[in-house]
């Protein structure tokens, strides 16, 4: 059995980023950027008014003489004014500033008489103007490959004149259910014996948080020809076949010998943690295989430690971004692990603090529809309440 961090380092050796793609800004947002892109227009790109008010010279504001309004500037095309001296130009948030001034003074500050202005609260050389570049200069980094298209960056590019970006494609994922037991919800009342196939969904869930949210789903019962049937096809159309339940040792775990029949050895099977122990990846000629084991919780949680940062080096995103996101929390309680894998809790999180919630079995379900974190006990590791713990934020 290998330790946690190996087996994710074997699966991260072992996947490569997809081909880029070039997309329109909007849908390429949540996809990671596969080109680095540099500032060409400066933020802003031109000195502008930051209010509504009158160009002027500050000195002059200094004064109780009136300054003569002499033209006018909104936002959009510069009228290439001139400010004299003694004078002022009514001006507007997002113009130009005109040559010769070198504040803006807004109109709350003056009393408009007639042509002209009188300042009320003086202004000072370079008040209210936006220099061209202060935000962005040119040649200044706007994206790096591997960043998040954010709403933000999206802004940042269309500032810059670009529609579209090169970002890396997303896998075609298969979700595959393995076991007899397993009934589609909606399909009716279960007989004796039955359950319904809660994994397949919850899987394809995480997969839409990932921002892939056209996965696809397939079953099959736990009998070798079908799934060796199953898996070629998927393997054939898909990129990632991702399989929960059958990757155990039980007479009816047909996924390790239904790899073999088809020529894929597994690159790494039982891996050192709770719940997941027996957590499969392996290589197929074009895609990549996650079984995972049936246990829902199992599932989620080796989701979470090895499908997830895989997915996401797949999408191309930079290796910062595969780490999960631990926060500081306190133990709510006292925590035992007396097993020798380190152990995933699920809890709750309320003011920091950390509360184990319901069953910490790999079946159980509920308490993971509740769970607001993990929280990771290595070996034999105790907490006693309000000791200093790092939890990883679930979504
Ligand atoms: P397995 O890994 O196939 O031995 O399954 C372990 C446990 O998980 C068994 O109790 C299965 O019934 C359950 N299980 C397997 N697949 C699913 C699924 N898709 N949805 C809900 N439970 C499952
Ligand atoms: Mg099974």
């Amino acid at each position: 059995m290998i330790s946690e961090s190996e087996a994710l380092a074997r699966v991260l050796a072992a996947v490569m980023p997809l081909q880029a793609e070039p997309l329109a800004l909007l849908e390429a947002l949540d996809r990671y950027a596969a080109q680095e892109a540099t500032a060409t227009v400066p933020i802003p790109a031109f000195d502008q008014s930051s209010m509504d008010g009158y160009a002027v010279i500050a000195a002059e504001t200094m004064t109780s003489q009136p300054l003569r309004v002499t033209g006018e500037q909104a936002a959009g095309l510069d009228a290439a004014l001139r400010l004299q001296s003694g004078c002022a130009i009514r001006i507007f948030t997002g113009a130009p500033v005109p040559a010769g001034a070198d504040a803006v003074i807004m109109q709350e500050d003056v009393r408009r008489e007639g042509d002209a202005i009188l300042c009320t609260d003086p202004v000072i050389a370079g008040e209210n103007i936006r220099r061209a570049g202060a935000d962005l200069c040119q040649g200044q980094f706007v994206l790096r490959a591997g960043e998040q298209i954010t709403p933000g960056r999206m802004a940042l590019l269309a500032s810059q004149g670009l529609d579209q970006i090169s970002v890396h494609a997303l896998p075609r994922v298969a979700v595959l259910s393995t076991g007899d037991e397993l009934v589609p919800p909606g399909s009716g009342p279960l007989q004796a014996g039955q359950i319904y196939n809660t994994n397949g969904l919850m899987l394809r869930g995480m997969l839409a948080r990932l921002g892939i949210r056209t996965s696809t789903q397939a079953h099959c019962r736990d009998d070798l020809p079908s799934t060796i049937a199953t898996l070629r096809e998927l393997l054939r159309t898909h990129d990632v076949v991702l399989i929960s339940g059958g990757v155990s040792v039980g007479d009816h775990d047909q996924i390790k010998p239904a790899l073999k029949e088809l020529g894929i050895e597994p690159e790494l099977w039982r891996v050192k943690v709770k719940p997941g122990k027996p957590f499969l990846f392996a290589r197929g000629a074009q895609s990549y295989v996650f079984g995972l084991p049936g246990n829902p919780v199992s599932s989620f949680v080796t989701f979470l430690l090895f499908v997830r940062p895989a997915l996401l080096k797949l999408m191309g995103a930079a290796t910062a971004l595969l780490k999960p996101r631990l926060i500081p929390a306190t133990a709510g309680t006292v925590l035992t692990n007396p097993g020798d894998r380190p152990h995933y809790l699920r809890g709750t999180l309320a003011n920091g603090q950390f509360m184990p919630f319901g069953l910490q079995q790999s079946h159980a379900l509920l308490s993971l529809s509740r769970a607001e974190a993990l929280l990771r006990l290595e070996a034999g590791q105790n907490l006693l309440a309000g000791d200093a713990a790092e939890v990883w934020l679930l979504d």
